[in-house]
């Protein structure tokens, strides 16, 4: 048989009940032999006690009454409680004239909400020709005369209740009233609130029931509480020693004593949802899983208290006091913390008692704030107690670590010594946040990674198309959830908490909103969104005056922008120093070079201590091809530069390749890359345009072209055989010194040397180190290009989730 027992949300209103009678209709179609439990319906034990307590305050309660009765009869104007509510009526009638009420009394109250709701489901089951038995608990269960949290007297009990279902046929459906009882005097009795899931338990031992089924309105019990955590998981199996730390901790659908007649008999309980009861909800028995069971459970309305004193240093007793007078108060303390220098102690209470708390604290160590020995009793009223069940401290450091990554600073923690369990207290505006970056971390689930990217042309454009096609599989591969929340350009950003799609670039249009950097910085705030790039793919260097704030809350930075790490040193370092101040990484792979792994590799021989004597290279592609053509074809100047304007190769107004700066902000990169602390002023930049033709609009620069010919075709002539011309940069000069020399310059280079050799639009850059001596390390590649810039922004990305 099995015992199925119905709580009070599964029978809040008629549609509830329907799913109930379908639930029993098909059990019984089945040919399954059960047996129904139920809770009061709703909150009708609320309300009860509520109208109780109006009535014994002598406040007028008659309408609330009405209004319960009302409840209790909507849409089955065919079933009579007028038994029930004279019950009531009488009860607080007394109540009232007394101005007083009894333990005893609240028991008969309350009782009346499971009869009523046993008797409804009876009676709607008789409507359908189900051969339903309306069975009053308290003709079975007896329990000692303890009025509001009654033990049952078991041996008594149990040959009621077997005689009891022996005198019924095997066909009939008992439909017994959880949490009620009575004593050996007959007097009604309960098992204390949520006592029906310990009825349940009773019948299950006392009947030998293959299983209890506990019937919720959640499918079983979770990793976190799924409204918090969407990423939360149901747990399939677990043990009732695993269940017992999660009931301990807040899921109210088991308490410990509730599960000790299961245990006893080895009978398995089953957590299932009334409203989805196809799955097959949390199975618990007697077996422990496997792997061990982790979950995430939390603590509301608690504060934490906070006792303060260097005094307390070495004295005895302290503690004593401290539990003393709150136990004197019936404050009862969850968690506690004290340091081994005993300069104070911590620890949470129930938010409304608070208080009180700190009034008898302060009462109790009056004398030792005259002493100063205590210096402060403080309370922090706005904190939630999140418990890692099944975790010890031996990998701690995970969830922990993310959580600081997150700037989420738990205030204090704890863990058991036996059992595996550590409790942080947070902050509650930070506790959605908590919750997820721990379940993340614990469960090794995908980690989400929240992007904002700003900029969205070429190569930002060509970043999202990138991202958005491979973030199915790198989340299989990798278990890394990219999610881009925002777009923006400079002037409309476009949210989405769960990530834009392919219409981005309409929506952006369509549903943008204008906004300040600010704005992003709440809503990722305000979504509790964990894991957080900014991306900077603008070219704009009032865009850089945000990376500070940026990364104060709590962004990580990647970007193709070069401005940020070529203003003034001083900003330059103030960056960094905000960065390490903050945990914080920034990332710009793509500043030199494009996708190529250039920064990287100049960081990693540095950072080794390899000496890096030189840098030296083609570090424009537009540049690259104008002069590889240039060299080896026998056409004036303008023309192949006409061409390379033709194909896009270079900026619009093609004097802002050819003046050398970009070439020179790249160089100057590199340079403080080597800790060199240069200026971009220091940069000797060989302009490639001639004076007459620097100043003027772009139009009349591109028809003038022809007027650059004379100047290149003798460079090129002059050069010694077998030379070709190139434009570089050049890193050079003692590089252990505080300064380095930058010259961007054209050069002319035996054909056959490395940097003769670059074909096309190609980069190159040549590494010379100590080690290495006069064999450069060399890295060649496409060194401009949208799709390969996105790419390297990309990796930038990927970079980033790997190191959190
Ligand atoms: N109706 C009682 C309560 O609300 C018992 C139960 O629901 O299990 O506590
Ligand atoms: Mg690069």
């Amino acid at each position: 048989m099995k015992v199925l027992k119905f709580g009070g949300k599964s029978l809040a209103d008629k549609e509830s009940i329907q799913a109930v009678v379908q639930i029993i209709q098909d059990k019984i179609k089945n040919g399954e032999k059960i047996t129904v439990v139920l809770s009061a319906r709703g909150k009708t034990t609320d309300e009860l006690e509520e109208i109780l307590q109006k009535a014994s305050k002598n406040e007028p309660y008659k309408e609330q009454l009405e209004a319960f009765k009302k409840y209790q009869k909507e849409g089955f104007s065919n079933v009579s409680f007028d038994e029930e509510f004279e019950v009531l009526d009488k009860l607080f009638e007394g109540v009232s004239l007394l101005g007083d009420h009894s333990k005893r009394i609240k028991d008969q109250v309350l009782s009346q909400g499971e009869v009523i709701s046993a008797k409804l489901l009876t009676h709607v089951l008789k409507e359908k020709n189900i051969k339903a038995n309306f069975t009053d608990s308290r003709d079975l269960i007896i329990t000692d005369a303890q009025f509001g949290d009654a033990q049952p007297l078991d041996k008594l009990s149990k040959e009621n209740v077997v005689s009891h279902f022996q005198e019924y046929d095997a066909a009939t459906v008992h439909i017994v009233t959880g949490f009620i009882a009575s004593n050996t005097k007959n007097e009604t009795t309960t098992l204390g609130r949520n006592g029906s899931n310990y009825t349940a338990a009773l019948l299950a031992n006392y009947l030998d029931a293959d299983e209890l089924q506990n019937f919720t309105h959640v499918n079983g019990i979770y990793t976190a509480d799924p409204e918090l955590v969407p990423s939360a998981k149901k747990i399939a199996k677990l043990s009732f020693i695993e269940a017992n730390e999660l009931a301990y901790f807040g899921a109210n659908v088991l308490h410990a004593k509730t599960i000790i007649p299961l245990i006893e008999k080895n009978i398995p309980l089953r957590i299932l949802n009334t409203f989805d009861h196809e799955g097959e909800g949390t199975l618990i028995t007697s077996k422990a899983s496997e792997k061990g069971i982790k979950s995430l459970s939390v603590l509301e309305n608690v504060a934490l208290i906070n006792l303060e004193g260097r005094g307390l240093l070495g004295k005895v007793g302290v503690d004593a006091r401290i539990f003393r007078v709150l136990a004197h108060k019936n404050i009862s303390v969850s968690i506690i913390s004290q340091g081994s220098s005993e300069r104070g102690i911590g620890f949470v209470v129930e938010a409304d008692r608070a208080k009180d708390a700190k009034q008898v604290l302060e009462q109790e160590f009056e004398s030792d704030f005259y002493t100063r020995d205590v210096s402060g009793i403080t309370i922090e009223e706005n904190v939630s107690v999140i418990s890692i069940i099944g975790q010890d401290l031996s990998t701690f450091h995970k969830p922990y670590n993310a959580l600081i990554k997150n700037q989420v600073v738990p205030l204090l923690f704890n863990n058991t010594v036996t059992g595996k369990n550590v409790s942080l207290v947070v902050r509650k505006n930070q506790l959605h946040k908590a919750l997820n970056v721990i379940h993340g971390e614990i469960f090794e689930i995908s980690k989400k990674i929240n992007i904002a990217i700003f900029g969205h042309g070429l190569v930002g454009g060509t970043l999202i198309d990138q991202i958005l096609k491979s973030a199915e599989g790198i989340e299989n591969r990798k278990k890394i959830e990219l999610n881009i929340f925002a777009v923006a350009n400079s002037r409309k950003v476009l949210f989405d908490t769960n990530g834009i799609n392919a219409s981005w670039k309409s929506d952006l249009e369509t549903l943008g909103v204008s906004y300040k950097i600010e704005d992003v910085i709440r809503f990722a705030d305000e979504h509790h969104l964990e894991n957080l790039i900014v991306v900077d793919n603008t070219a704009s260097e009032a865009f850089t005056k945000n990376y500070i704030q940026l990364v104060e809350h709590g962004f990580d930075l990647v970007s193709s922008n070069k401005v940020a790490n070529t203003l003034s040193f001083e900003f330059y370092k103030q960056l960094r120093a905000k960065l390490q101040e903050n945990q914080k990484q920034y990332l710009y792979e793509t500043n030199v070079g494009a996708g190529l792994p250039l920064i990287d590799t100049i960081k990693l021989l540095h950072l080794s201590g390899e000496n890096i004597t030189r840098i030296k290279g083609v570090f424009s592609g537009s540049l690259s091809y104008l002069f590889n053509t240039f060299s080896v074809e026998e056409r004036p100047f303008s023309e192949v530069l006409q061409e390379a304007i033709d194909q896009g190769f270079t900026e619009p107004d093609p004097r802002e390749d050819l003046c050398g700066n970009d070439v020179g902000r790249k160089l100057l990169i590199l340079a403080r890359e080597l800790d060199l602390s240069n200026e971009f002023d220091d940069v000797k930049i060989h302009n490639l345009i001639p004076e007459g033709l620097r100043d003027g609009s772009a139009k009349e620069f591109l028809e003038r072209l022809e007027e650059l010919n004379s100047t290149y075709q003798k460079a090129k002539t002059e050069q010694e055989p077998n030379h070709v011309l190139r434009y570089i940069g050049d890193l050079w000069g003692d590089l252990s010194q505080e300064k380095g020399s930058l010259d961007v310059k054209l050069v002319s280079v035996p054909q056959s040397s490395a940097l003769g050799q670059v074909k096309g639009s190609d980069s190159i850059f040549e590494i010379y180190t100590e080690s290495y001596g006069d064999q450069p390390i060399v890295i060649q590649g496409a060194g401009a290009g949208a799709a390969v810039t996105a790419r390297g922004v990309f990796g930038d990305i990927l970079r980033l989730t790997e190191k959190g």
